[in-house]
């Protein structure tokens, strides 16, 4: 273990940041036979981003890398203890297979959907269902009777991310340098020579730069990322006083018309709504807006609007048991991470991007990019590459993100 005090004077492979990402990366690195050190300027790992996330895993992809990478992570995530090579009551990640639902009330949805669960059927994810309104409320009598249509994937779910980042760094051995943090990627003619850190220089020829919203602060070069507030309400019921429960065995439940989606919680539920903003440069921490919890609660378009049942809680919800927080999306134009080597750098390897999905991402990411670093995998091939968009022809995302 590393601590808080002088860095070491080199390493063969330093990831900057350690949140799920940088975790997920020093585990797989490791694996990869590479002993990499994981330098983090909080006190703690998995403090930032991964800290607010709603943590939710889902394989509901329509294209064929992210149907994969979702697959590939949500196995490991499932063997967790036996990837990670930890005894098993040790390695609770908190995993929760109770599906995503995506439900409509719009009839012209049925169509899409249909089109959508026979495409990810073509690609491999056979146990997407395609459901009318009565058989989505015949498993989830909450869902409204305005509901026609909708898909379920029932080994789709959610898991503490925040646990998750502290067993990969556990077990990948990696000494951990805490509340340090990194001022320049030292370069000597194009080649990664060094991390500069405020207690002291790091000598390296290979970086991962893992620092989610704020990579493109380290990475010498203009990064296609964006950072876009988003929001997370959790609620968390104290005594019932004759109010409606909150439907514990239900799916995460996303209105796919509007995009407010809510999943249990704790007895509780977790929240959460991505809102038109514009991004803006990258911060931490993220002030949330103490309109959303109404809003998202409240608004006709928010969660009563599906799952009816909050539209009796949400005004008898005490404010204490309503606690807001908010984080960036790292976005890029397709709405895919960027997993690779740099433009203008040898040795620095970027790992970030995930647009709203690192959590349920990062374990594939990881893996590899950890592939790509030690040459097991051809850089050409690999779909996450960042030069992509440089190459033109990347199909540009919609703006609804979920
Ligand atoms: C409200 C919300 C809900 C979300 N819901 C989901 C979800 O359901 N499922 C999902 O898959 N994803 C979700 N996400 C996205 C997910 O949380 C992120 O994709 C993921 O946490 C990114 O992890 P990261 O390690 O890249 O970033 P972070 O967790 O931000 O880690 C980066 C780390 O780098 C450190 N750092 C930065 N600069 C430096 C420096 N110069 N020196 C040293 N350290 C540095 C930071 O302190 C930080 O700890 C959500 C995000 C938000 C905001």
């Amino acid at each position: 273990m590393g601590g808080q005090g002088a860095v070491p004077a080199s390493a063969e492979v330093v990831i900057v940041g350690g949140g799920i990402v940088g975790a997920a990366s020093a585990f797989f690195l490791a694996r990869a036979g590479l002993r990499p050190v994981l330098v983090e300027r909080a006190p703690a790992l998995a403090t930032a981003t991964t800290a607010v996330s709603a943590h939710c895993v889902r394989a509901q992809f329509s294209e064929p890398e992210n149907v994969a990478m979702m697959g590939e992570s949500l196995a490991i995530f499932a063997e967790f203890a036996a990837v990670l090579k930890l005894p098993p009551d040790e390695a609770d990640i908190g995993l929760r297979r109770q599906g995503y639902l995506f439900a409509s009330t719009d009839p012209d949805q049925a169509a899409p959907f249909a089109a959508r669960v026979a495409l990810q059927s073509a690609l491999g994810l056979d146990d997407v269902e395609l459901l009318d309104g009565d058989e989505i409320r015949r498993r989830f009598p909450f869902v409204a009777p305005e509901v026609v249509t909708g898909t379920f994937r029932a080994g789709d779910g959610w898991l503490d991310g925040c646990r998750a980042a502290e067993l990969f760094a556990r077990a990948s051995g990696a000494p951990v340098h805490v509340n340090t943090e990194v001022l320049e990627i030292v370069r000597t003619g194009g080649h990664v020579t060094g991390v500069r850190t405020d207690r002291g220089t790091i000598a390296t020829e290979s970086v991962v730069l893992a620092t989610g919203p704020f990579a493109g602060e380290l990475a010498g070069e203009p990064l296609p990322i964006a950072p876009l507030r988003r929001q997370r309400l959790i609620v968390s019921l104290h005594g019932s006083d004759g109010r409606p429960a909150i439907p514990q065995g239900g799916p995460l439940t996303i209105d796919a018309d509007t995009g407010a989606h809510w999943r249990p919680h704790r007895g509780g539920a977790l929240i959460a709504w991505g809102l038109p903003e514009a991004p803006g440069p990258p911060h931490w921490p993220v002030a949330a807006d103490p309109a959303f919890a109404d809003l998202v609660l409240k608004d006709p378009r928010g969660v009563g609007r599906i799952s009816p049942f909050w539209r009796d809680l949400a005004p008898r919800l005490a404010p204490a048991e309503i606690a807001l927080a908010a984080g960036q999306y790292t976005m890029t134009p397709d709405h895919k991470p960027l997993i690779g080597p740099a433009a203008d750098t040898v040795g620095l390897w970027l790992h970030t991007g995930y647009s709203g999905h690192g959590i349920m991402g990062s374990p594939s990411g990881a893996r590899l990019l950890a592939d790509l670093v030690v040459g097991r995998v051809p850089i050409e091939g690999n779909p996450f590459r960042p030069g992509r968009f440089a190459e033109g022809g990347v199909v540009v995302a919609e703006a609804v993100v979920l």
